[in-house]
């Protein structure tokens, strides 16, 4: 037998998540952005509850490869373009459209033989001070590349960096509106965050939500998964693989670090920094035994952690723990929360499940 520890992706939250992001995202076009390997859950898994996207984008030429492979033939886009020249000719062989951030990848292209221009996407850096022309150099960027024959349509991007938060996005949106009015091509902005709480608020021809579609919540806790109406599309589970009953003074774990306090009944998860559960949780961290909410106590193993049975005294051998997602019972655990404990977001833990955890699709 196999760890009981399992992924499960719900495929009709992929595919109600993705009905809000359209929703959300009025009338443009939707890229379902799938990078990390569709942020955990696996490319080849969720691609057939996102085919009603009007696009894929992420990030590893590999990734772009095995979309391809699954029979999507409308557009891909590489969040950050290429890394290397002959990056290029695969583009060119996938008909892979691309993002186009630094003179690099301009000298790239100018030097690229190919029959067939290329459709890419040239990126302002609009305050987020990662990838992008600076808004001085936009201009001749656009200039350079659309004087190259091996340069189709030219689309203007940007990237955003506080759609989550206060700070709002009048500041980038306001630059890249300015340095771009007059010139043609399609535009997108928009990722998670943009579309939910910022929508109508510039133009739009391709919105680009990742997280909200895997039922992560950009903005936790100020919004969550029920008042932006998006459902789980991840549950980690596991079981109950011993159990031991405490006495006053009794620890628990690597470095004692939690002392009971009076008589406490635990239970031993098979789950642990190996599967990708955060080490940095620790006592107090919520957790689902048999769909009842409990507490994770004393530190996290490698392969284990130690939970508090007191709110599910019928719980034994073999009971179903939930670590995020959705128990059997329906009872339901946001990863936001977790994530919250861990000091951390619901993306790193999708994204860190580790290889050893089976992942099956329900
Ligand atoms: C990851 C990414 C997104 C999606 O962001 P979410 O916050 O997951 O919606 C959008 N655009 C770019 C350029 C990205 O790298």
């Amino acid at each position: 037998m196999p760890r009981p520890i399992l992924v499960t992706v719900h495929g009709a939250a992929l595919r109600h998540n993705l009905d809000r992001a359209r929703r959300a995202a009025l009338d443009s076009r939707v890229w379902a952005v799938v990078k990390a390997n569709a942020y955990g859950h696996g490319i080849e898994r969720v691609f057939e509850h996102f085919r009603a996207a009007d696009g894929f984008a992420l990030l590893d030429l590999d990734e772009a490869e095995r979309v391809r492979a699954l029979g999507w033939r409308g557009p891909i886009l590489l969040l950050e373009g290429v890394f290397e020249a002959r990056d290029l000719e695969l583009c060119s062989r996938l008909g892979l459209w691309h993002a186009v951030h630094c003179d690099a990848q301009i000298d790239m292209l100018a030097a690229h033989k190919t029959q067939v221009p290329q459709r890419v996407f040239l990126k302002m850096n609009s305050g987020m001070n990662r990838l992008g022309f600076a808004p001085e150099r936009f201009r001749s960027a656009w200039t350079r590349l659309n004087a190259l024959p091996q340069v189709d349509e030219i689309s203007l991007m940007t990237h955003l960096s506080d759609a989550d938060g206060p700070r709002g996005i009048a500041h980038q949106t306001e630059v890249f509106e300015r340095v771009t009015q007059d010139l043609p091509g399609e535009r997108s902005v928009a990722n998670s965050a943009a579309t939910l709480r910022h929508a109508g608020q510039t133009r739009a021809d391709w919105v680009r939500p990742g997280i909200m579609l895997y039922g992560g919540v950009p903005d936790f806790p100020e919004h969550d998964a029920a008042h932006w109406q998006l459902q789980p599309a991840m549950t980690l589970s596991t079981r109950l693989i011993g159990v031991q009953t405490l006495k006053a003074g009794d620890t628990i774990g690597y470095g004692s670090s939690f002392t009971a306090e009076g008589p406490l009944r635990i239970g031993i998860a098979a789950v642990g920094y190996a599967d990708g559960y955060p080490r940095h949780c620790t006592t107090g961290t919520p957790v689902l035994v048999d769909g009842v909410r409990t507490r994770m106590v004393g530190r996290v193993s490698m392969d284990m952690i130690t939970v508090d049975l007191t709110p599910v005294p019928q719980a034994g051998f073999g009971s179903e723990v939930t670590l995020w997602g959705r128990a059997s019972a329906g009872a339901e655990l946001p990863i936001d929360e977790v994530a919250r404990a861990a000091g951390t977001v619901g993306y790193e833990l999708m994204c860190a499940v580790a290889r050893r955890v089976p992942v099956a699709g329900d």
